[in-house]
This record gives structure tokens, C-alpha cells and sequence, in this order.
């Protein structure tokens, strides 16, 4: 487990890449950001999404949240969370795309699906709850326009594959074969580990 000194020597090496040997990264990005996309993602440890896609400073705009989740359109929400973040990626800095990427093993969805998220947590019960469709009115409008594209994908970490949801056939299909060969279908409600 990583301690604090780790951290450190982390943010180091991200210093000497950026900083001491390729300064065009931020020579760019000190004049703004203009990610490609907005990923929303689940807070767990094992499924980072930059980590995952391979992507470097300004590529990608994230917000992470226990079970990658969206609540429902409301106006007159107290607290808007996560749609504040949507209409900032897609008001201002105007992404192509949204992906929402989940994995296997989530302690969110699985405190959702048993059903135990209200006795044992005093938040997350509540939260999970929203796991139905939940997309923005704005979000609507801009994929059902052709402006941006919204992209489910599943990071199977157990099997280390990629996958995204087809909606024609309503199954997760692999984005990148495995690679001792062929590629999975899988329903990952029903194969999750918990
Ligand atoms: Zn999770």
C-alpha cells in the first residue's frame, strides 16, 4: 500500500516528465483545457480511468463517484453534484463525447442489487438508488441531435478487458480482444463478483 512518501515521490516523476523533460504538455494547457471527453466514473481504487485509457494531462475530463452514477434531471435540486460537472463539460467545454465507465466487483452497485446499502451506510443506499436511467435534459438533447456521442463501457478488471454496451443488441461486447484470442459477451449485472 502506497504510503504518503510514495505519493510524493509519485507527483516527482510527474514533475520531471512535465516539467523537466517534455514542457509542451503544460506550455499548452497553462492557456486552458479542451479534454476530448468527459469520463464519469466509479471512485474505486482499481479502476482508474486515466490509468486505464493511457491518457495524459488536459486529454480527459473526470468526475468519479461511488458507482459512476447520474441522477435524474431536476431543476431544483439543493445540490446539484454531478449535473453541475455534466454542464460544465458540456456547456463550456463543449466534449464530444460523455463515457460512463463501470467495473466489475463495484461495492456500489453491489450494496444496490443486495439491497443492504441502507442498513449498513448512512449515504450510499440513498445514492445507488438512482441507478435507473438517469441521463441530463441537456445531455439528451446534444446525443439525440448528433453532437455527442454517450458511451457505456465495463472495466472487467477480474479478466482485464475493456468492454462497451451495444444498445442494438443490449450486450457489453470487448473493445480490445483478449490477448490470448477471441472476444467476450458478457452481462455484467449477472457476472459481477459483487
Ligand atoms: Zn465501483
Amino acid at each position: 500500500m502506497a504510503d504518503i512518501a510514495d505519493f510524493v515521490t509519485g507527483f516527482e516523476r510527474f514533475q520531471q516528465r512535465y516539467f523537466g523533460g517534455d514542457q509542451s504538455v503544460f506550455a499548452r494547457l497553462r492557456q486552458g483545457q479542451a479534454p476530448r471527453a468527459m469520463v464519469i466514473s466509479c471512485g474505486d481504487s482499481r479502476a482508474d480511468p486515466g490509468m486505464l485509457m493511457g491518457v495524459g494531462p488536459g486529454e480527459i475530463f473526470v468526475v468519479r463517484n461511488v458507482a459512476n452514477l447520474v441522477p435524474p434531471y431536476d431543476h431544483d435540486a439543493q445540490m446539484p453534484g454531478v449535473r453541475a460537472d455534466i454542464e460544465f463539460a458540456v456547456k463550456s467545454l463543449q466534449v464530444e463525447r460523455i463515457i460512463v465507465l463501470g467495473h466489475s466487483g463495484c461495492g456500489g452497485i453491489g450494496a444496490l442489487m443486495d439491497g443492504d446499502g441502507a442498513g449498513r451506510y448512512e449515504f450510499i443506499g440513498a445514492w445507488v438508488s438512482i441507478a435507473a436511467e438517469a441521463r441530463e435534459r441537456v445531455l439528451r438533447e446534444l446525443v439525440e441531435a448528433g453532437e455527442m456521442t454517450l458511451h457505456g463501457w465495463y472495466f472487467d478488471l477480474e479478466h482485464g478487458e475493456l468492454l462497451e454496451y451495444d444498445a442494438a443488441t443490449g450486450k457489453f461486447v470487448a473493445l480490445v480482444a483478449r490477448p490470448n484470442g477471441a472476444a467476450i459477451r458478457v452481462d455484467p449485472v449477472a457476472g459481477r463478483s459483487g
